[in-house]
């Protein structure tokens, strides 16, 4: 509908598909939106969420403070659902006190967390009328594909889930499926514990030896992120951080590993420690911030380390999001004199032109081509190539996962620079990774050995078992 419109047909237009109360859509125009989004999930494979709202005795409203008063406090709530929502979502008045609200491409997670938005949206007090009168809403909620495959279906199972709510005290939400209401509520638990988490001192850095495979020598360290949780123990980026980066927990806890790896590093340096070069892994969303290279550059003063000092490590995914906006603030922070290491490179979606046009100083080769070495064929292939391609675009290479001594030895013969994997070091807390470089020790391999090394850097110990003056 790009033609334009007389102001009489867009009059007719907002009549026919907007509610004169609130400004939102109405039921055609949801209803109109939630058929199309079922089309394009259909062929996107993602989720998308039916929220039917219902205000809480809002009759009393009316009744107490009259009919004007109460349409602009739905106008006012209105506002709210709109402020709460992504520019993608609609919101839409069906008539009296009910909205609905359509999520595309959302998991049930998401839903959660917006329903949950919603609900202490529409509970702030109100600016108009009698104060002591505080609104709240009932919430249920269907997914599609789990629960129904019509828009008629979707609204009648989250208008069933709403009057579920409205059984059980009102004032919050639940979705139609148990399942999916379970799978959601430990989700919105696992977010909160992880948003704590940050507070409550709950994360550690492990620090992982980079080494030279010619001398031997630790050229870098890279930080590791770890949660130290109370009932789990330690857990591993795997386990919390897709759940960090849907929740943008990512960005804070992103510059919380900044900080913290390069603070820990120059107290290092001050105790007169070999300065080491310091590895940190760059989430796309922090690279998407707005002057994401200025922050990075903040931090670094305010920690006292030197940028010549940093390695970022971004993977494919990250750098290609966005390439022209990555390569600028790539180049923004090479000009500060930070490396640029591609992480995991081989597995994601990548084009040679763009990773040339980076300022890249090394590449780090995904441990699933060196699990390969050196049985797998087209394994070995691919790392000789990738090493030679590295060497003739001047980078650093590094093989990332080295367990064995026979990848070992396949990437000395092949030229690689550096590696990093259990076989030669694994990530440390700080203490045992200071007393290893403090040695200033090299790694030897054990040579006339039949046991796999790594067997032996599993032990207790760790990586000085294999280590000689
Ligand atoms: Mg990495």
């Amino acid at each position: 509908m790009s033609v334009a419109a007389s102001p009489e047909i867009r009059d007719l237009r907002r009549l026919a598909y907007y509610d004169s109360v609130t400004g939102l859509p109405n039921r055609i125009l949801f209803r109109d939106r939630l058929v199309q989004s079922i089309e394009r999930s259909r062929r996107t494979g993602l989720s998308l969420a039916v929220l039917f709202l219902d205000l809480d005795e809002f009759k009393q409203v009316n009744d107490t403070l009259g009919h004007v008063t109460g349409d602009r406090v739905l106008a006012e709530i209105g506002q709210r659902l709109l402020a709460a929502l992504r520019a993608s979502d609609t919101v839409s008045r069906l008539g009296g006190d009910e909205f609905t609200v359509l999520l595309p491409d959302v998991a049930a997670a998401d839903a959660a967390g917006i329903a949950r938005k919603i609900i202490v949206a529409v509970r702030a007090p109100l600016a108009m009328g009698d104060p002591s009168i505080q609104i709240s809403t009932s919430v249920g909620i269907a997914m599609y594909p789990q629960d129904a495959a019509t828009p008629d279906a979707l609204l009648h199972l989250a208008d069933g889930a709403m009057y579920t709510v409205k059984a059980n005290g009102r004032n919050d939400y639940r979705f139609h499926s148990p399942d999916v209401q379970a799978l959601a509520v430990e989700a919105v638990r696992r977010e909160q514990e992880l948003r704590l988490a940050l507070d409550k001192g709950q994360f550690v850095l492990h620090y992982q030896p980079l080494f030279d495979l010619r001398t031997g020598r630790v050229r870098a360290v890279e930080a590791l992120l770890r949660w130290n949780h109370p009932r789990l123990g330690l857990l591993k980026p795997g386990r919390f951080l897709p759940l960090a980066e849907r929740s943008r927990l990512i960005v804070p806890l992103g510059e919380w590993v900044m900080t913290r790896a390069f603070g820990r590093a120059r107290a290092w340096r001050e105790a007169g420690d070999p300065p080491v070069r310091m590895a940190v892994n760059v989430s796309p969303q922090q690279l998407e911030q707005p002057h994401a290279a200025d922050r990075i550059a903040a931090l670094l003063i305010e920690t006292g380390f030197p940028p010549s000092l940093v390695e970022l490590e971004i993977t494919e995914t990250t750098a290609m999001a966005d390439p022209e906006k990555t390569s600028e603030t790539l180049a923004e922070l090479t000009a500060l004199g930070i490396r640029i290491a591609i992480d995991d490179f081989g597995t994601g979606y990548s084009s040679l032109e763009y990773l040339q046009r980076f300022p890249l100083a090394t590449l780090k080769m995904d441990r699933s081509f060196i699990r390969g070495l050196t049985d797998d064929p087209a394994a070995c292939t691919l790392v000789s190539t990738m090493i030679g391609m590295a060497r003739n675009m001047k980078l650093d290479v590094v093989a990332e996962g080295v367990e064995t001594r026979e990848q070992f030895e396949f990437l000395i013969a092949g030229g690689c620079d550096l590696g990093q994997g259990y076989l030669l070091g694994r990530p440390m807390p700080e203490v045992p990774l200071r007393a290893f470089l403090q040695t200033g020790r090299t790694w030897v391999p054990r040579c006339n050995r039949s046991t796999p090394p790594a067997a032996l850097a599993a032990g207790a110990g760790g990586p000085e078992r294999m280590l000689k003056s």
